[in-house]
């Protein structure tokens, strides 16, 4: 398929002089949008240890794994461009080819595979509850009646909420960190959403003394890589490179390296076996 941007690609090079090497070259690896001018890959700017962009730097888990996949699809690191992929809006970023594909703790649901699709499972984290380090009341979501919680629309944390505790206070964000300011302001008495994303919160300096991980989880969270909905052959290129990723070590030392430091270890199921394509 010849998108818009590589026609305007090919015009731009005929207009300069045909035969220029960086013309000539392209990558059909992606199918389409992705050509030899890289990839552009949605993280979250705000997650530490799994997404967390720091100054020109960007780092965690799902940088890891993204860069892994890009690079099996032949794209160096220092050509992906980041961008920054709030939970509300991932399934437009990928509808509007702002991003090839997203790798941001991103759930593969039923709901979500409406709009796109995904390949994995690369990583099966639960949802999870973070409290004061005072707290004594909210042992788990049962006990959460009459109590303001925070968690960030368009995530299956705040769904699940609503779905499952209506009786709650929910207060929704567009991003955990803002969560994290009200938490420990006292403005809401606990955050909610995956307990890899918790953990990373707690570990940080900032917080540390401050807050708990209430440690129950209450749903599984299979992370996949989100993309063009029916794009069946990126997907396969990318599943294939989650298998090597797993195959290889590099997923271990990703998740060592990454959620090591917060003291979190992948429960059962980990490293999943990634879906089939569809
Ligand atoms: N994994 C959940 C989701 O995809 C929660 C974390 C997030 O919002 O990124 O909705």
């Amino acid at each position: 398929m010849i998108t818009r941007r590589r026609l305007a690609a090919l015009s731009a090079c005929a207009a300069l002089a045909v035969g220029l090497a960086a013309c000539g070259g392209s990558d059909s690896s992606t199918g389409d949008s992705a050509s030899g001018a890289g990839l552009k890959v949605g993280i979250k700017f705000d997650q530490p240890g799994l997404g967390l962009k720091q100054g020109s730097e960007y780092k965690g888990l799902d940088v890891d794994v993204a860069t892994y996949v890009a690079g099996k699809l032949g794209t160096p690191a220092d050509k992906i461009t980041w961008v920054q992929a709030p939970s509300a809006q991932r399934e437009s970023l990928i509808e509007t080819g702002q991003v090839d594909f997203i790798v941001a703790t991103y759930s593969i649901t039923d709901a979500r595979k409406e709009k796109v699709s995904f390949a994995g499972p690369y990583l099966i984290a639960g949802q999870d509850l973070l409290v004061r380090a005072d707290e004594a009341a909210i042992t788990g979501p049962e006990a959460l009646a009459g109590k303001k919680l925070c968690s960030v629309k368009g995530s299956t944390s705040a769904q699940k909420v609503k779905d499952q505790n209506p009786g709650v206070n929910l207060q929704e964000f567009a991003t955990y960190s803002e969560c994290m300011a009200a938490l420990t302001s006292r403005a809401v008495d606990a955050l909610t959403t995956d307990d890899t994303i918790l953990a990373g919160y707690a570990a940080q300096e900032q917080y540390k003394g401050k807050v708990k991980v209430v440690g129950k989880t209450f749903s599984q969270e299979r992370y996949g890589i989100g993309l063009k909905k029916g794009n069946v052959d990126l997907c396969t290129k990318i599943t294939d490179a989650i298998n090597s990723m797993i195959k290889d070590g590099d997923w271990q030392k990703a998740v060592d390296a990454n959620l090591g430091p917060a003291g979190y270890k992948p429960g059962a199921g980990n490293p999943p076996t990634p879906d089939a394509c569809s």
